[in-house]
């Protein structure tokens, strides 16, 4: 909305400009009044439209062409004064002021226009006639009213239109010769129907035009007044209202009624709360609101924003085949300025068998957006009219900022859902296949995909320890010799080699030497092809003890070239090791039954999650000021700090030990040192986790033993 309005009074001498701006202010007309009033100032609180109000009077005697210019550049409405029993003051409207004015304004930024005729009580007739052809000339006029400063008549009202003119202008939205609306406020209002069509039927029924209402005048209709409103369209339209609801047709007839009935401002509030300028654009605020993205966060969408978004899709989705056919897709993004996803979409997310993306991909295509770029995530939500159908402040409302990556290290533990590795490897290794693959897509079907809709990423989810992520694989260039700061930047690193081709791996062994060899992020080790014969490769250590020597996982052997889509456990281990890059994950396998895996499970288990944590504060709260007691001479030494071993707990293999040492150690200490009521409380958690404890220990024992067999 903007700041203020600036209203000037121009028009031939003695016509009365003065005049009406005193009969204003002082509700009552002067007999005397000076050449030139005062700028006067109407605080917001007192004018219709709570905007302060600069009222400008202009005198031929007091100054001169130079000021009135000046005057004419600062207004954002002009009024024309003219005397209604003096002929020549109506001549001179278009003889000399509107020249005189639009010579000096842009044609593009017209100030809008009002012809007043003053003096109305000395005459008998309406100098209508005469003013209706200036009016249809010139389309900057935006009204014209006939006033009389002597018994106030109109008074009030002439400074309300300049006031209306300003701030909610005709001229965008409607065209006065064609007597219907432009096309770009059609456009705007077909978008606002389209968003508050919430089942997409192209209808407005009671409950969708309550919640319009409700968005937009912070009011429910009347059930009374929703049945007028409905009665007015269908007085005027044979297509207006269908099935009891308004029509795309019905809705925008209704908006031309208001504009043509002087109501424009209702338009303009429709418009301004769907994120309109007075252009018609979607303003940057609207669009972009402000988020803040501290270095080592990544963004994800919230629970909230993939319920909006599921339910965005599912009205799409008119056939309820869980993908998004090319029209339905086509249908969704009309509320959208132009197509975002172009054809490589289709090859960065999963789709079904004729290609269409399906949920999933599309919920998957949204994460990664976010992931990658959340302006234009933040943008995408705006057209869709996500704050105004999930009533948030604005788009920012969606996105989780995840904690500091570091913090996550330290941890060892992390909240994100989503994980990037990043797919290195020279040029035919296998990259690109290795990311279709995780579309579930094999070989053959790979070979159908035009060179022109590939994409560098590929994103979908699996499941870790009974936990939904997201994995995000992005394939990095291979002839870069200078890799970029993003291309590092990643959750886990894939080294991928092709193993029929002899020269293959010595590439994986230069970046992992050049860049990942001291760096904190995990690697593994791929072994692209494994259909094919193996062949030894040319250089100086093999592949495996490549591996032993820097401590990674042994290669991984894949293929796509199978009958059926290929085997996800790659991308499992993957995101699990995103996930946990701290541990040292002897048995890889995510099986979900043998005994390590039941251990992880449990692990992560949310019921043994809360309860260490519990533990965690209850043991802190105790430690600390016994530490304190114990002098900083015990602080220096950290293994022996049980400070120390507390934050080292949550190592996933070797957790469940230290767990159980440092709660012995608790329960020992809560004997001397805490109070009986600390005591209550916090008993059952005790218990709790002592069973949980033993448990896991059990398991864990049981793994190990297991793994010695093997
Ligand atoms: P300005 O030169 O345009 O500012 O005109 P003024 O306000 O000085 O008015 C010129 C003369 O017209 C004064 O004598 C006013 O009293 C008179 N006048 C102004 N408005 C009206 C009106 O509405 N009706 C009548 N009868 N006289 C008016
Ligand atoms: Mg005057």
């Amino acid at each position: 909305m903007r700041k203020d309005v600036r209203i000037l009074l121009v028009g031939e001498p003695k016509v009365g400009k003065t005049s009406l701006i005193m009969s204003l202010v002082s509700e009552e007309f002067p007999d005397e009044v000076p050449l030139r009033a005062e700028e006067i100032t109407i605080p917001a609180d007192v004018t219709p439209e709570r905007v302060p109000t600069h009222i400008v009077d202009y005198s031929e005697a007091e100054q001169t062409d130079e000021q009135l210019y000046q005057e004419i550049s600062k207004a954002n409405v002009i009024c024309i004064v003219y005397s209604v029993n003096n002929k020549k003051s109506i001549e001179k409207v278009t003889s000399h002021w509107i020249p005189l004015i639009n010579d000096r304004t842009d044609k593009d930024s017209r100030v809008p226009l009002i012809l007043v005729g003053n003096k109305s009580d000395l005459v008998e007739h309406s100098s209508m006639e005469t003013i209706l052809p200036i009016m249809n000339q010139y389309t900057e006029i935006e009204t014209c009213v006939e006033c009389s400063a002597k018994n106030l008549k109109n008074i009030s009202e002439l400074f309300y239109y300049a006031q209306k003119a300003v701030l909610h202008p005709t001229g965008p939205l409607y065209c006065p010769e064609q007597k219907e609306m432009k096309p770009p406020c059609i456009k705007s209002l077909t978008r606002i129907f389209k968003v508050s069509d919430l089942d997409n039927d192209g209808i407005l029924n009671d409950n969708e035009l309550n919640f319009f209402q409700r968005t937009c005048f912070n009011t429910p209709l009347a059930p009374q007044a929703l049945e007028d409103v409905k009665n007015v369209v269908r007085k005027n339209m044979t297509d207006g209202v269908r099935d009891n609801g308004l029509t795309l047709k019905g809705f925008l007839f209704l908006h031309t009624l208001f504009i043509q009935r002087g109501r424009h401002e209702t338009t303009w509030t429709v418009l301004r709360r769907f994120g309109y300028d007075d252009d018609l654009e979607l303003t940057q605020d609207y669009l972009f609101p402000p988020l803040k993205i501290p270095s080592d966060c990544t963004t994800e969408l919230n629970h909230n924003a993939y319920l909006f978004l599921q339910s965005v899709f599912d009205k799409h989705d008119k056939d309820r085949d869980c993908a998004l056919s090319p029209d339905e897709l086509k249908d969704l993004f009309k509320v959208f300025p132009y197509m975002p996803w172009g054809p490589d979409v289709n090859n960065t997310v999963c789709t079904n068998d004729q290609g269409w993306i399906t949920y999933q991909g599309y919920l998957s295509q949204w994460t990664l957006t976010t992931y990658l770029d959340v302006q234009r995530c933040l943008e995408y939500l705006g057209y869709l009219g996500y704050s105004i159908i999930c009533e948030q402040e604005s788009q920012a409302a969606a996105i989780t900022v995840t904690r500091d990556k570091k913090i996550d290290l330290q941890k060892k533990q992390t909240q994100r859902n989503v994980f990037r590795c990043n797919v290195f490897g020279a040029r035919g290794s296998g990259k690109s296949s290795f990311l279709q693959a995780f579309l579930g897509r094999n070989l053959t079907r790979q070979k159908t995909i035009r060179e022109d809709h590939k994409s560098y990423y590929a994103i979908s989810t699996t499941y870790v320890y009974g936990q939904e992520k997201y994995l995000l694989l992005h394939e990095v260039f291979p002839d870069t010799e200078l890799l970029s700061e993003s291309d590092l930047c990643c959750d886990v690193v894939c080294l991928v080699y092709d193993s029929s081709n002899p020269s293959s791996f010595e590439y994986c062994a230069k970046i992992f030497k050049q860049y990942f060899m001291d760096s904190k992020t995990p690697c593994m080790i791929i072994a692209t092809k494994s259909d094919l014969p193996e062949v030894k490769q040319l250089y100086s250590m093999s592949p495996v003890d490549f591996c032993k020597k820097h401590k990674i996982p042994p290669p991984q052997s894949f293929t796509c070239n199978t009958a059926d889509a290929p085997s996800k456990d790659i991308y499992i281990k993957l995101t699990t090791v995103a996930m946990y890059p701290h541990a040292r994950l002897r048995c890889m396998c995510t099986c979900n039954r043998c005994t390590f895996c039941i251990c992880q499970n449990l692990l992560n288990s949310e019921l043994l999650q809360s309860v260490k944590a519990k533990l965690y504060t209850a043991v802190l709260s105790r430690l600390v000021p016994i530490l304190n007691e114990l002098g900083s001479s015990l602080l220096a030494d950290k293994e022996a700090n049980p400070f120390y071993q507390v934050h080292a707990a949550s190592h996933v293999d070797e957790s469940v030990c230290v767990e159980f040492s440092v709660l012995s150690f608790s329960l020992s200490l809560s004997d001397r040192h805490v109070t009986q009521a600390d005591l209550k409380s916090s008993t059952f958690w005790l218990r709790a986790s002592v069973g949980a404890t033993v448990f896991a220990v059990l398991g864990f024992a049981m793994y190990r033993a297991l793994l010695r067999q093997r």
